[in-house]
């Protein structure tokens, strides 16, 4: 499954600045690697891509499904649910968070680095408020 394809540029133009040169680079960066062409690791068990990193079935065992479990990762590429920016889910990453942090298998990456800070601190902020109201509420004598 083909999620993205590198977009073709034009050619027509042989001369750039330095500064547009920049901006090519700084945004190929952002986007990861364009070359990379997400396989499914569920469905393509046999044929590795290259970069996949094998997974550890034992430790995947314990996660909670009776569903297919990957032989391998491979880099990911995923849009930000907030920003809509393109990153990729590294196969490292997806390793950590499945077989260290015991992620559920049916979960993938939905948002990028900043906007996942910017979550966290959200909802940091919204328990430390709502937790002082929780806590009245419980010490009310009940009528
Ligand atoms: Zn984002």
């Amino acid at each position: 499954m083909v999620l993205r394809t590198p977009s073709k540029e034009k050619k027509t133009q042989s001369f750039k600045s330095g500064k547009q040169r920049r901006a090519e680079i700084v945004a190929r960066r952002r986007k990861g690697n364009p070359a990379v062409e997400w396989i499914d690791p569920l469905l393509n068990k046999d044929n590795w891509p290259k970069g996949a990193v094998a997974a550890n079935l034992e430790a995947l065992g314990r996660n909670n499904t009776y569903g297919l479990l990957p032989n391998y990762y491979v880099d990911k590429p995923f849009k930000c649910r907030d920003c809509g920016i393109e990153e990729v889910w590294r196969a490292t990453q997806q390793k950590w968070y499945y077989e260290v942090a015991k992620g559920r298998i049916e979960a993938t990456a939905a948002r990028c680095k900043s906007c996942r800070r910017k979550e966290r601190e959200r909802k940091e902020k919204a328990r430390a408020a709502s937790l002082p109201g929780l806590l009245a509420k419980r010490m009310r004598p009940q009528s």
